[in-house]
């Protein structure tokens, strides 16, 4: 059974293809300019955050920013838009945290680019949703076909618009 990430979560809610490829180890971020671009926001936005908090690694999902004193997870994202799958990834963090007995944390989406932060609270029927989530990912990527092209604006800032659509 293939461990499930929340990078695996995250592409779950944005594209199902994305999703077959990146686990399929089919990977063209270098190519990608909006992807060299969120790695630069990372490491030069609030750049006192390593020293500050944890990083976590729970059965190979990376907390990057974990603040144990105040039980945040603090999640650092370059879009200019917000998206439900960055909440979703955020659930996962806190469901993982629960599953090793840290319970009650709370997580922090914050937009550099919005000035914008979401709080993110993990509910029970969360939970329930993360169980569905978890199996449908199995089954995509376990597929012999990839999931056919989704055809929506995020295409065009996707690392693989040349592979979708030449
Ligand atoms: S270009 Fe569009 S269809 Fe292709 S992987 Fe990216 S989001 Fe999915």
């Amino acid at each position: 059974m293939r461990q499930i990430t929340a990078t695996l979560i995250n592409l779950y809610h944005v594209c199902h293809r994305e999703l077959w490829l990146h686990a399929n180890e089919i990977r063209m971020e270098h190519t990608s300019d909006m992807v060299t671009e969120g790695k630069l926001i990372g490491e030069n936005t609030y750049t006192d955050r390593a020293a500050k908090y944890t990083e976590l690694q729970l059965d190979g999902v990376k907390i990057d920013y974990f603040d144990a004193r105040n039980m945040v997870v603090h999640e650092i994202k370059k879009s200019n838009k917000i998206e439900a799958a960055h909440e979703a990834q955020v659930k996962y963090y806190l469901h993982k945290l629960t599953q090793y007995g840290i319970e009650g944390a709370i997580g922090i989406l914050e937009y550099p680019m919005l000035r914008h932060t979401t709080h993110v609270e993990l509910t029970l029927d969360d939970v329930m949703q993360i169980k569905t989530w978890e199996n449908d990912i199995e089954h995509i990527i376990a597929s012999k076909h990839m999931p056919p092209v989704i055809n929506k604006t995020i295409c065009k800032k996707c690392s693989y618009y040349d592979f979708c659509y030449c």
